[in-house]
């Protein structure tokens, strides 16, 4: 029977917003009917997480750009706000959709969400059909030899590897066949993703351009000069060596597919590339760790993953809290991440590590509170990846860091900053000092200080904390909680 062209397609998109290798967008192409594309911000779903203001920063940015490339190849996004659920359900109707296609989220409360609506839609006669597109490896699809969720990285991502090699990413549609009977629209600016006073994401718009063009431009100038020595290179805060590809891939603008295809191309081109490619790679399986943690054990942002730190003695310290937020502790390693945080929506991964050991080792303060400050301020902010990382530090989580593994931030600074090149870009009141004293200002002596023209106590602040005072009340705390076993 051939299919009444006069009913619709309703393309559902959500964290993936890109046209190229958007298996949803591609099979409604292929199906061959018009197109309704349709994006619902839901800030209403009472179990969906609502994005931090960072997050929303970007959003507004990837629909923009989103939309001007669909409309290009002729198509046409219609934006709506509300209860996903209700709203596609709505649009569906409105348009009298055949068939409603989407590519496939895996936060349970999101699962829960599209679950309900498959049912509901196909109880109405539609077709639906949902596709993999976010993640290399879907998380029901990796499992232990007996059937059982991993916890932990090192087999889970053996696994992953062993199955087949990744698809081939899909090519972007040429065009797109927008639905004659145009489909009432609010416009961006009425979703209220941007501040307004203050505007305060001008930083943010000079470090990042949000969208698919972006996306590939930040994948083309790692694999010309970032992949070379990456494995050693990712942990350098001084240097430029990782790809800056997180928040693309969280709002989907790109797909892991993509990635892995462009790393392996380069490999094939020159083998030497392999065990940089590998490391990248495994990167991008910690990603897919913290979906898969999340599918299968539920939210990892308010719970401990470990139910022993339930016992933890956490303490309240509004000082230190507000010293570690405005990048103000004396430890310039801490200071110049969060200040890198604030002002532009990003922190290099050893920095995140070394402020969330700060934070919840040297100052005893909650982890969760650390992950909400991250989840408000990171435009890769995800709910998977943020409070599992958070979780891995803290030592609380799956497969995390021993909790009696306490960053010293002077030494991480010395080993990872040598040259205090980083603390320099961030810290400027720092920029006189000499390496030798740059991780550790309070060490400098009388005249060091008086040549970098800096007054400790009155233009950057002495430590918060002593280091090693704070590290024996951490393992206090945490002998305490290992007795609860
Ligand atoms: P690259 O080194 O180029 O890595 C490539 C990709 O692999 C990244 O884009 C990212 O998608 C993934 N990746 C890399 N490192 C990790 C990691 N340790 N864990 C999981 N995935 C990784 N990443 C987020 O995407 N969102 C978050 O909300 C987030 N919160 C974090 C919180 C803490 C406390 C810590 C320690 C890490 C967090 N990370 C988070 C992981 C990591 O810091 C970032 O993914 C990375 O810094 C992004 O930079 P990049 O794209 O240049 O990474």
């Amino acid at each position: 029977m051939t299919p009444n062209h006069d009913r619709p397609t309703l393309v559902w998109l959500r964290d993936d917003l890109r046209i190229a290798d958007n298996p949803a967008l591609a099979a409604a192409v292929a199906g061959g009917r018009e197109i309704v594309a349709l994006f619902v911000l839901d800030d209403l779903s009472p179990d969906l997480r609502p994005i931090g203001a960072a997050s929303r920063w970007w959003l507004h940015r990837s629909l923009a750009a989103f939309a001007r490339r669909f409309e290009a190849i002729g198509g046409r996004l219609c934006l709506r706000r509300g209860a996903a659920g209700e709203i596609v359900a709505a649009v569906a109707a409105e348009v009298d959709a055949a068939e409603v296609l989407w590519n496939r989220r895996y936060l349970p409360a999101a699962v829960a969400i599209d679950r309900d609506l498959k049912h509901r839609l196909r109880a109405e006669g539609r077709r639906v059909e949902s596709f993999r597109a976010g993640l290399l490896h879907e998380p029901p699809t990796v499992t232990t030899a007996g059937g059982n969720a991993f916890r932990v990285f090192t087999p889970f991502w053996r696994a992953c590897r062993a199955t087949a090699p990744f698809r081939a990413p899909l090519p972007a549609p040429p065009a797109i066949r927008a639905a004659r009977r145009p489909l009432p629209s609010l416009g961006l600016d009425e979703l209220g993703l941007l501040p307004r006073t203050p505007y305060w994401a001008a930083g943010l718009d000079e470090t990042w351009t949000p969208g698919e063009a972006g996306a590939a431009v930040r994948l083309a100038r790692f694999l010309d000069h970032g992949l070379a020595g990456y494995a050693e290179g990712r942990d350098r805060p001084d240097r430029d060596h990782t790809s800056q590809l997180s928040p693309h891939l969280r709002f989907g603008e790109i797909s892991p597919f993509t990635i892995a295809a462009a790393v392996a191309a380069r490999v094939e081109a020159d083998p030497s590339l392999g065990p940089d490619a590998e490391k990248f790679l495994a990167e991008l399986g910690w990603r897919e760790f913290a979906h898969h943690l999340t599918f299968h054990f539920g939210d990892l942002a308010t719970r401990n993953f470990q139910p022993r730190f339930d016992a933890f003695p956490w303490v309240d310290d509004d000082r230190f809290v507000a010293a570690w937020r405005r990048g103000l502790t004396g430890y310039p390693i801490v200071d110049a991440g969060m200040r890198q945080l604030w002002a532009t929506g990003t922190m290099h991964n050893r920095v995140r590590m070394v402020v969330a050991s700060f934070l919840t080792k040297h100052g005893l303060i909650d982890w969760r509170d650390g992950e909400r400050w991250f989840f408000d301020t990171l435009v890769d902010a995800c709910p998977a990846v943020n409070p599992a990382s958070w979780q891995w530090v803290a030592g609380s989580g799956a497969d995390a860091a021993p909790y009696f593994r306490i960053f010293n931030p002077v030494s991480q600074g010395t080993k990872f900053d040598p040259a205090g090149d980083y603390v320099r870009r961030w810290v400027p009141e720092l920029a006189r000092l000499p390496a030798s004293v740059i991780h550790a200002p309070w060490t400098a002596s009388r005249a060091t200080l008086e040549a970098a023209g800096l007054v400790l106590g009155r233009d950057y602040p002495a430590p918060i904390v002593d280091h090693t005072r704070a590290r024996d009340r951490a393992l206090t705390a945490f002998a305490a909680t290992s007795a609860h076993r």
